[in-house]
């Protein structure tokens, strides 16, 4: 299959690790120039170092930038311009959940919530969204959860964070359909990824593999394809909604949870 981004750039925020990484990965294997931030500059370059060595032929630009931050997001913006060109394609996958009920949530990490999961992609929006203008083909795409449709009592700030985005990006669909940009959103079940290796590190029985654990978990939470998603099939769906293959696509949302989905 060809998706048709050879040449283009793609830039994908949260690149560091887990399906950002996994994203960037599939993009430069189709040929895409690659853009990527986070905010820990030794694992960014560590990446990027493991990047180059699988694509020695690719343009890999990494850059420290932190998404909750409009002035280094601005900064990164025009670097990536001068270093690769205009980007084509903008993914928005910088981020992580709050495990916490409601009584376990504090005022604070409900605004931390709110802001991370709308500013954490409107300010990469906003300064990304002159260059998408340029492109013949410009796409925001955009990292969500099911939590958005499906809200989990011991996620709740969450939740309703993840709401808010789906609302967001629906309308900012409709706002830039008529600048030749689209704007979709992938909704996420469960994905082994560096959020999940957080959470294994502070198990409560030492004695669990990583594996055994995972798949309690799978099985706890009643995933029918009895294990989480590996970063590689998230990352294939937002691939394919960057990509022109989803040319005739926009405002709409991904299914990616291993049929943990129970809406209509
Ligand atoms: P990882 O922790 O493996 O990757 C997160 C990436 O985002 C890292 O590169 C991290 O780098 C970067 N990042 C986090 N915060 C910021 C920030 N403020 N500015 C710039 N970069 C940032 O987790 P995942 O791959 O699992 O997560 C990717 C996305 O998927 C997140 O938005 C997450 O909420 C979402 N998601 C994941 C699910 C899962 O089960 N894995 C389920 C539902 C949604 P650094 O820390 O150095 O900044």
């Amino acid at each position: 299959m060809n998706y048709q981004i050879e040449g283009r750039v793609a830039v994908v925020t949260g690149g560091s690790s887990g399906i950002g990484f996994a994203t960037l990965r599939l993009l430069l294997a189709e040929g895409a120039k690659v853009a990527f931030c986070g905010r820990d500059t030794e694992r960014l370059s560590a990446a990027a170092e493991t990047l180059r060595a699988e694509f020695p032929a690719a343009a890999v630009f990494a850059c420290r930038c932190d998404v909750l931050n409009a002035q280094e997001v601005q900064d990164f913006a025009g670097r990536v311009e001068r270093e690769l060109g205009p980007a084509d394609m903008l993914i928005n996958n910088a981020g992580q959940g709050y495990v916490a009920t409601l009584e376990q949530t504090p005022d604070s990490a409900w605004l931390h919530e709110a802001q991370l999961k709308l500013f954490g992609v409107l300010n990469p929006l906003n300064a990304f969204l002159p260059q998408l203008r340029r492109s013949d083909r410009g796409s925001v795409t955009c990292v969500n959860s099911l939590l958005a449709l499906q809200p989990e009592e011991h996620m709740i700030a969450t939740s309703a964070a993840r709401a808010a985005l789906l609302n967001m990006t629906l309308n900012l669909s409709k706002t830039l359909v008529e600048q030749g940009i689209r704007v979709n959103s992938i909704l996420l079940g469960m994905v082994e990824s560096g959020q999940w290796r957080r959470r294994f590190e502070q198990r409560d029985d030492r004695s669990q593999s990583w594996e055994t654990w995972i798949a309690g978990i799978a099985q706890k939470r009643g995933i029918p394809m009895g294990r989480l998603g590996k970063p590689e099939e998230a990352a294939q769906a937002l691939l394919f909604l960057a990509s022109p293959l989803a040319s005739f696509t926009t405002g709409a949302t991904l299914d990616v949870s291993g049929g943990f989905s129970r809406h209509l």
